[in-house]
């Protein structure tokens, strides 16, 4: 199997009640040979209206950011924790997060990145763990067998709080000098 066949796959999951109530999965999509692998907590409606992660206003402004920083969008892979929009966009539930998560485990073993950027507090606790805050753990490393995991602040947030734009900015500035080292 390799990583189109396992989108197929993926996009015919019905393992939890959310695809019920979502058009279809957002699997993501990308770069599969890129060092780097962003992940965000789940589609939203415009998302799951195009079926491609981060396509509305926040991924507009993560486009933006990822360009500036020397990482454009085509050069890096990106999906979500959750794969199917949750109802009225709400955050994906600790269960949720656990039944989709097989499916990222897969794809990350497809892609095999040396650098997974959690976007929010939702995707770093689903990763790492209860314990990690986004406003203590940004812009910091943490390697789990092998792989350097950053935490950052989703663009959305950005959008709700533009105090946060110096903070994000910070932590793109250390991964692009991470990146182009390897
Ligand atoms: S959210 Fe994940 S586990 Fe649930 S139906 Fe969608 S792809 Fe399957």
């Amino acid at each position: 199997m390799d990583l189109e066949h396992l989108g197929e796959k993926v996009r015919n999951c019905n393992n939890c009640h959310l695809r019920k109530t979502c058009r279809g999965v957002v699997f993501g999509e990308g770069n599969p040979l890129s060092p780097i692998m962003f992940i965000g907590e789940a589609p939203g409606q415009n998302e799951d209206e195009q079926g491609r992660p981060f396509v509305g206003k926040a991924g507009q402004l993560l486009d933006k950011i990822l360009s500036a920083a020397g990482l454009p969008r085509e050069s890096i892979y990106i999906t979500n924790i959750v794969k199917c929009r949750p109802p009225g966009n709400r955050t994906p539930t600790l269960a949720e997060m656990q039944i989709c998560l097989p499916w990222l485990r897969r794809q990350f073993a497809f892609i095999r990145p040396h650098f997974i950027i959690l976007l929010g507090a939702t995707a770093t606790q689903g990763i790492l763990g209860q314990d990690y805050t986004i406003g203590k753990c940004h812009g910091q490393w943490f390697t789990r067998k092998g792989v350097q995991f950053m935490p950052t602040y989703h663009p959305a947030a950005i959008l709700r709080n533009a105090n946060l734009k110096k903070l994000i900015w910070e932590d793109f500035e250390k991964i692009s000098s991470a990146v182009k080292l390897v």
